[in-house]
């Protein structure tokens, strides 16, 4: 790579997006440089599914042909975004050979949000006001259905850390991660429905962010577990999260769940925030102690000194039913996918089995051709939990218990304003270390599924 590339992908994307803004690089001068950085460094971490390559560089020159517009908060801004997102126009496999030739004819909201986002005028739906201007460079490697925790799932091949690339970059955004981390692209979207963005910025060493279910409209998001999944911003710096967010969240009348508040100013909130004086940061007893690695405990002692010297006080808080979030949650993300994947089916989109002998054969073989391991695992488990005569012992015991979870974070949430732990309870470890054991890979969610 040259000097100048180098020096363009180091930037943060708040950093980039000003220089765009003032001309002193263009739209084409920056997606040139993350595609040579793609072309460096993809043979060793297989960051992504499909790379726009000639096609972003085609929307780059028209932006620079325009010229920059501050009404576009991304102006020439180069992202990648996870394959569980919808892209008119490009392949969306969501890690899946289900999907593996599926071109979908729509954006996503929040893909959208980044291509147009805008202010609300009346009469027309939120997507098609304000102009963000990104530049979409190519769709991120992630487990089969977002259903994972190292990105070694995909059937297109694992994802590897970049910082070593004999480890996982955790998952299931990992492709989004190690893509962030890598310096392909100054932001990428991913979806967490059990801790699939918190996880993989953790072990990447970059800046995830779970919002609030119902800040980010789900439409043209391939659905996992409905009642979980949201998107949300990696990045290599928490003011870039805030920019994302801020241009991603918002109500859209096509989710059903998403929420109709205004959308806070996270870069002011940011920018006046000067210390941390006054701020209670609630520690929990469970996430502190016995199975976390002693170097993840030691960057969050490390963070809550930092923090303290800032000026915020620590308060002990209790989660008491956090023992019990993994079995929670691998009854109800698993029961609503096996409900969401039954529309996988051979007939509508997808892939479908050749020449099969009747209806069950072409759903039988389609299905059983075009998902994963873990995938059928999940559908079996979610459909089991759902059949008469188990739902009350296990689905419904299921919910109850994600109240108490709720409950339990309530409380805490009463006596401090914030809560500090680790996101996962190890660094990054090898690659298929822990394939052959899903329910080791299970417990990796311990902190975020709850
Ligand atoms: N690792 C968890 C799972 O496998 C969470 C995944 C996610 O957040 N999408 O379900």
């Amino acid at each position: 790579m040259s000097d100048t590339s180098t020096a363009i992908v180091s930037l943060s994307l708040a950093e980039v997006r000003d220089r765009l803004a003032r001309r002193e690089l263009t739209a084409e001068q920056v997606t040139a440089a993350c595609l040579d950085r793609i072309t460096a460094t993809e043979p060793a971490i297989a960051a992504l599914l499909t790379n726009r390559g000639e096609v972003a560089l085609a929307e780059a020159r028209a932006l620079d042909a325009a010229g920059p517009d501050p009404a576009k908060p991304l102006w020439g801004v180069p992202l990648t975004v996870k394959d569980a997102l919808t892209t008119a126009g490009t392949r969306t496999t969501c890690g899946s050979r289900i999907l593996g030739e599926f071109t979908p004819h729509y954006d996503a909201f929040a893909v959208a949000r980044l291509r147009e986002a805008g202010a609300v005028i009346l009469g027309k739906t939120n997507m098609d006001e304000r102009e963000a201007g990104a530049v979409i460079l190519g769709k991120t490697n992630m487990d089969e259905f977002a259903m994972g925790s190292s990105t070694e799932n995909s059937a297109f091949g694992p994802t590897r850390n970049p910082w070593n690339a004999a480890r996982v970059p955790g998952g299931s955004s990992g492709g989004s991660a190690a893509s962030v981390a890598a310096g392909q692209c100054f932001g990428s979207l991913g979806t967490d429905t059990g801790g699939s963005i918190r996880q993989p910025a953790s072990l990447c060493g970059c800046v995830g962010l779970k919002p609030t279910y119902g800040r980010v409209s789900r439409f043209g998001l391939v659905a996992y577990g409905s009642s979980l999944d949201q998107i949300g911003p990696l990045t290599r710096t928490v003011e870039d999260a805030a920019l994302l967010l801020s241009v991603i969240a918002g109500h859209d009348p096509r989710d059903a769940t998403s929420a109709d508040l205004p959308v806070d100013d996270y870069l002011g909130a940011l920018a006046a925030r000067k210390d941390l004086s006054g701020v209670r940061i609630g520690v929990p007893r469970e996430f502190r102690g016995e199975g976390i690695d002693p170097e993840v405990s030691a960057a969050c002692e490390g963070a809550l000194d930092a923090a303290k010297a800032l000026g915020a006080s620590i308060v002990d808080v209790e989660l008491p039913h956090t023992p019990y979030s993994i079995a929670a949650y691998y009854i109800i993300a698993p029961a609503e996918a096996s409900s969401n994947l039954a529309r996988f089916d051979g007939v509508r989109y997808g892939r479908r089995a050749e020449s099969p002998r009747d209806l069950a054969d072409l759903y039988v073989r389609s299905r059983a051709e075009g998902f994963g391991d873990e995938v059928q695992r999940r559908i079996m488990l979610g459909t089991y939990v759902l059949s008469s005569g188990y739902y009350d012992a296990y689905y419904r015991k299921a919910a109850q218990v994600r109240r108490l979870i709720r409950e339990d974070y309530g409380k805490a949430l009463a006596r401090c304003d914030v809560l500090c732990g680790p996101a996962s309870p190890v660094t990054a470890w090898g690659l298929g270390e822990l394939t052959s054991d899903p329910l080791k890979m299970y417990m990796m969610d311990v902190f975020t599924l709850s």
